[in-house]
């Protein structure tokens, strides 16, 4: 295995430690600590997925960053607030952690949330789930609406504050809202490519070359469903939807957003997030430059958070 540096943009195991009262250091989880010391520096988007139907979703938001700051204080991890830090977390080979929101159900529809979530340290938000919320349509169980005049706001007050919009989860109709009122790169965290498994999580080819118009990166998801649409997946489904991004031209906006503990069933042979050197290994062996395996590895979404955060 090659010294490879990484940035994964989207896992929702901070969720899994917080429901199971576990830590990140001893965790049955598919992000621990250990794993991800294998790596020459690993920064992991830890996301706060709210379960609208269990209870008050800001509430579980600030339960998430509450366990956040407890693995913070616990372990060798360098919560990453500013691009400053970001790029000290990278060049100096460390631990990172950014906490994001999935799901802006937890905004209640105010404005004023955001602020206050911003403050407690969030430096991105999905905007939505699967279905609708306040703020907008989601891809899988909604009309497929745009964003409503909340979700517009929420996304001129994020480019304001340094914070980064994310698209997965979001209506087609909301994502082209987004592309047109965002002044900032924004990310796909967890999503592919819908020509390759034609899903409403994935993206359009018309997406994607948006998304490298904007300047903005797509994290490769490893669940199996949105991989080829069965609970069976290998890494040669991975690699044909890295492909596919590729040849659209999708060199500078290509990274990973494993999903890890967001799923059930990740791709055969990158169960978790110690095994994710073994699909850089075989890209390495399919001929690609170590420049295009570091731009998927970390550089794009690093790039994305420098240009955004503050
Ligand atoms: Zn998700």
């Amino acid at each position: 295995m090659k010294n490879y540096r990484v940035f994964d943009a989207h896992c929702d195991t901070m969720r899994v430690v917080w429901e199971k009262n576990e830590n990140l250091k001893e965790t049955s989880c598919m992000v621990g600590l250990n794993m991800l010391k294998k790596y020459s520096g690993f920064t992991q988007i830890f996301a706060a997925w709210i379960n609208s139907k269990e209870g008050n979703p800001l509430a579980q938001a600030v339960c998430i960053a509450d366990k956040f700051y407890e693995e913070i204080s616990r372990n060798q991890l360098t919560p990453i607030f500013d691009a400053e830090t970001l790029t000290d977390v990278v060049t100096g080979n460390k631990l990172g952690a950014i906490l994001a929101l999935e799901d802006g159900v937890a905004l209640c529809g105010d404005i004023r949330v955001l602020n206050m979530l911003h403050k407690l340290g969030f430096r991105a938000v999905t905007l939505t789930w699967n279905g609708s919320n306040e703020l907008g349509d989601g891809a899988v169980d909604s009309e497929g609406k745009g964003l409503t005049a909340f979700g517009k706001d929420v996304v001129r007050k994020m480019n304001e504050l340094g914070m980064v919009v994310d698209v997965s989860h979001l209506s087609e109709r909301g994502f082209w809202d987004v592309i047109e009122l965002s002044s900032k790169p924004i990310m796909a965290s967890h999503s592919n490519a819908r020509a390759i498994c034609d899903h409403p999580r994935n993206l359009s080819d018309e997406q994607l070359r948006a998304l490298i118009k904007n300047n903005g990166a797509v994290g490769i998801n490893l669940y199996n469903v949105f991989l080829n649409g069965t609970n069976d997946a290998s890494m040669t489904d991975v690699i044909r939807h890295i492909e596919h991004i590729l040849s659209l031209g999708g060199e500078n906006i290509i990274g990973m957003g494993a999903d890890y503990d967001g799923m059930d069933f990740a791709a055969k042979g990158i169960e978790n997030a110690g095994k994710l050197c073994c699909l850089f290994d075989e890209l390495s062996k399919l001929g690609y430059s170590d420049e295009l395996i570091e731009k998927l590895t970390y550089k794009n979404f690093v790039r994305v958070f420098s240009e955004c955060l503050r």
